[in-house]
């Protein structure tokens, strides 16, 4: 690991949320392992999430104070996206962030780094550093694809060419004839005059700052980093996949909040079963679903015959919740073959185990690239965000990805379940045969192709080294 950057510091403002302050870290890991010092900044609430996914590595965290409850009409100790999920509080967030500007400003002309990293929701943190002179970079946490479904549908505006929600649209300007229709699309709330202005200039800030970086590697989108950089004439460095930055089972344990499950127990979980062999399901950091989709899943599981580790963000094992929302039997039935994770799981780790040989994804950017990290066909349910992108991307251009069904952007809170028969079916598709099969031959070959790519002389690497090059050019 080099110590030539010693003298450059990066200082990583990540939104707070947990899908964005996770890889932001990691990102943060990368910088410190190639000898940048780096700071990270948050506020008070977000401090333990982000000291356990440091782990060992030298990062300094830096706190600024979360505005009060008077100033946001939040509730006191609500720091982090996922206790505003409801869309009232949703939008007070995001609005409360906007006072995070002073503050950072104040910290910006104490710590004076080289360079800022600031999450794309931030927009404002370009203005910031520019009044003392430092670059500003924007991390969405996202690969190229997405980055350029984003630019060209909000380019082009190919949604409101449409007679209905329904009617399918080519993306203009995009290589790869992808389809989408405006019910895939973010459905945002417009009425609110600040909150839509802050997400007009979040995307106006991809092209005001000095940069962006990607989450992800140039062999799994060649075609998509090359029209983000040539046709859409946007500078960008992909250092991905991040989460690689994490080697040994107990550092990929440590990541994001507390585990509900011990990870030595989960691992022996694991060790008892065949090679590829379990279905992993977990629909990221802030999906809740309700009863009736739970009860589906279930049955769905149940169905393909294949041992599984289900996430639910519902209750926990401490809280002695009863899992009441199960079908009558089921923790009996499926003993020993199923897992169920109330809580967090060390997700990471999971994927990684050679037992595991397939992922039940809502297709949020990190989730979709530790999958193709760890070489496992997905079946793709997306939900909310630009996870219709990912799923397109998953099933369409690298296909490793079967879809579950899902049409339409639902939020957070899950909509029409998905029904058992569907859920069965996809896993099925993932788990045996020789779709599967051929899917996993590719996905293993992505895998190694990212390792590949954060290792000495890889295409990350090397990225990384032209970043500092650039950012040292800059000084002169
Ligand atoms: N994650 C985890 N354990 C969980 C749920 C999520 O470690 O129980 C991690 C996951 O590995 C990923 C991140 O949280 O790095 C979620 O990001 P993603 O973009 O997939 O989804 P989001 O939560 O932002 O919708």
């Amino acid at each position: 690991m080099g110590n030539e950057n010693h003298d450059m510091h990066i200082l990583f403002f990540p939104f707070l949320a947990n899908g964005h302050i996770i890889p932001c870290v990691d990102l943060a890991r990368v910088f410190v392992s190639r000898g940048t010092k780096a700071t990270i900044v948050t506020t008070p609430l977000n401090v333990p999430l982000i000291s356990r996914t440091i782990g060992k590595a030298n990062i300094n965290i830096r706190t600024i104070k979360f505005p009060s409850p008077e100033e946001t009409g939040l509730p006191e100790g609500c720091e982090n996206s996922e206790s505003a999920l409801a869309p009232d509080k949703f939008i007070k967030f995001m609005k409360s962030t906007l006072l995070l500007r002073m503050p950072l400003e104040h910290l910006l002309a104490e710590e004076h780094p080289d360079c800022v990293v600031a999450d794309m929701f931030f927009p404002w943190a370009t203005d910031s550093a520019a009044k003392f002179n430092i670059p500003r970079i924007v991390f969405h946490g996202l690969g190229f694809f997405p980055l350029c479904v984003l630019a060209c549908t909000r380019q082009y505006k190919p949604q409101d060419k449409v007679s209905s929600y329904t009617e399918p649209f080519v993306v203009p300007n995009l290589p790869g004839e992808i389809t989408l229709t405006k019910m895939q699309l973010p459905q945002l709330p417009q009425h609110d005059k600040v909150f839509s202005q802050l997400l007009e200039e979040s995307n106006e800030s991809e092209v005001k700052s000095y940069g962006v970086i990607a989450n992800s590697f140039y062999e799994l989108e060649p075609v998509y980093a090359d029209h983000y950089r040539n046709e859409l004439g946007r500078r960008a460095w992909h250092l991905g996949p991040v989460s690689l930055c994490k080697r040994d089972n107990e550092e990929k344990a440590l990541r994001g909040r507390e585990a509900a499950i011990d990870e030595h127990e989960c691992l022996k979980w694991l060790q008892n079963k065949e090679p590829n062999s379990v279905v992993y399901v977990c629909f990221g950091s802030m999906t809740t679903f309700p009863d009736a989709q739970l009860r589906e899943i279930a049955m769905g599981l149940e169905a393909s015959g294949q041992p599984f580790i289900w996430v639910v963000k519902k209750g926990s094992k401490s809280e002695g919740e009863k899992l009441e929302w199960l079908p009558e039997g089921f923790e009996e039935k499926v003993e020993g073959k199923g897992l169920i994770i109330r809580g967090w799981a060390p997700q990471v780790m999971i994927l990684d185990h050679e037992a595991v040989g397939g992922f039940v994804t809502h297709c949020g950017w990190n989730s979709a690239l530790e999958g193709v990290c760890a070489g496992l066909p997905m079946v793709t349910w997306p939900m909310y965000g630009e996870q219709f992108y990912n799923a397109k991307f998953l099933s369409d251009i690298v296909k490793i990805g079967v879809g579950v069904g899902v049409q339409t952007w639902i939020g957070m809170m899950g909509g029409e379940p998905v029904k058992k028969d569907a859920i069965e079916m996809a896993v099925k598709r993932i788990m045996v045969g020789e779709e599967a099969e051929e899917m996993r031959k590719r996905a293993k070959e992505l895998g190694q192709k990212a390792k590949r790519a954060v290792e000495e002389g890889g295409s990350s690497y090397n990225c990384f080294t032209s970043l500092i090059k650039d950012l040292r050019s800059r000084g002169h």
